[in-house]
């Protein structure tokens, strides 16, 4: 009897078509399997009817396909959706689908919880329980694909290939959502490959930006990996002083070593890279720290989204006033550097930035 039952989400191919020929059955299954879930998003083995009823049965028997299961979906009045996902050992995570004119974002999370401590954020309040897995990360973004599919159809089956090269809203993923990428590289990387694959997912490398607090030995190891990202930095703080309060991760990693690592970050032609930078009143919205931000990011191919603090961990901080945010705007731009002011999505529903663990809400449910 098969008692082990083998997740197939987050398998490549290959992997798939490994694990028929344990089987003893044709290895080319596993790419039909593969063809299923990544591309048609088709999760229940039982539908897999390219399958003999036979081999469905077998499969049923020693495997199974765990798609993180939605629990929650809530609908912001800008239209954007947050969803809590129950992952198989009942741990919670949130990602957020955010609809815009000309393309679809995905804000994903990577870890449950998070353990960097940033003073702002909520999901520091949790701390770590663990990382996910490949599987884990690429099924949210093939379960809110599907959602999308639900409320505003797609082409034909037929046409998907096309509707990721263009012919629809493009998808961008940023893995922005709970926890700190870099520190679960491996399981990123894997998903990296699953959601990029133009025989699966299809998202092309420049469509994904994975943020980080800027762990600098890492940033050095994804510049290496089979699929890289666009690269975006939260940065916050000018000086050290203030940037070890903000965010602890900076007593091992400071500015200087950050910016350095950035320098040798590999771009392709017009790619930049992007700056996060919360702000927060009296803290690090002075004049000065908007001329400090030109001068540390000069060598650089930079861009800076400037983000208002959202209502998070309190701890006695207030976001910038509106005025003082566009004049920290006004001093990057004078100096050539491009800064954008992140409209927060989703804030009444706690769906923005920093905002992904927010326990009991009282608000309407959509499905
Ligand atoms: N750990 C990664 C990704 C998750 S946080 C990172 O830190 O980059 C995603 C972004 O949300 C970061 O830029 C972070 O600085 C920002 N953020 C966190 N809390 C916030 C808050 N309360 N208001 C605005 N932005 C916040």
């Amino acid at each position: 009897m098969e008692v082990q039952q083998r997740e197939l989400l987050g398998l490549t191919s290959s992997d798939l078509c490994q694990f028929l020929e344990s089987l003893g059955e044709k290895a080319y299954h596993g790419k039909q399997i593969y063809h299923a879930i990544y591309r048609i998003r088709q999760f229940r083995i039982e539908d897999m009817t390219d399958l003999s009823l036979a081999l469905r049965e077998r499969l049923l028997r020693c495997s199974r396909l765990t798609l993180p299961r939605t629990t929650l979906s809530q609908l912001s009045s800008d239209g954007t959706r947050k969803y809590l996902f129950e992952l198989s050992d009942v741990e919670r995570i949130e990602s957020v689908f955010i609809p815009e004119e000309h393309r679809d974002t995905l804000c994903i999370s990577t870890q449950v919880g998070c353990p960097m401590d940033c003073k702002f954020c909520l999901t520091a309040l949790i701390g770590l329980a663990r990382n996910l897995t490949a599987g884990e990360i690429a099924g949210q973004v093939l379960a809110i694909l599907k959602a999308r599919q639900e409320f505003s159809p797609e082409p034909a089956l037929a046409e998907r290939s096309e509707t990721l090269r263009g012919s629809a809203k493009p998808v961008n993923i940023v893995l922005m959502g709970m926890g700190e990428p870099l520190l679960n590289l491996e399981n990123v990387n894997r998903a990296l490959t699953l959601m990029t694959d133009p025989n699966g997912i299809g998202i092309p490398p420049q469509r994904i930006t994975l943020s980080t607090v800027g762990l600098v030995p890492k940033i050095f190891e994804l510049a290496k990996a089979p699929v890289v990202p666009n690269l975006a930095i939260s940065l916050s703080a000018t000086t050290d002083e203030v940037r070890n309060r903000l965010m602890p991760v900076n007593r091992k990693y400071p500015i200087h070593d950050l910016i350095q690592a950035c320098a040798q970050f590999p771009l392709r032609p017009r790619q930049r890279i992007t700056f996060e930078y919360v702000l927060i009143d009296s803290v690090n919205d002075h004049d000065e720290d908007a001329r400090r931000l030109v001068k540390l990011l000069s060598r650089l191919r930079a861009k800076v989204n400037l983000l208002p603090l959202n209502p998070g961990q309190s701890n006695g901080m207030r976001s910038s006033s509106p005025e003082r945010v566009r004049r920290f705007q006004e001093i990057l731009a004078s100096k050539g550097l491009a800064a954008y002011i992140r409209r927060p999505r989703g804030t009444d529903i706690f769906a923005a930035c920093g905002q992904l663990h927010h326990a009991q809400q009282s608000l309407p449910l959509v499905h």
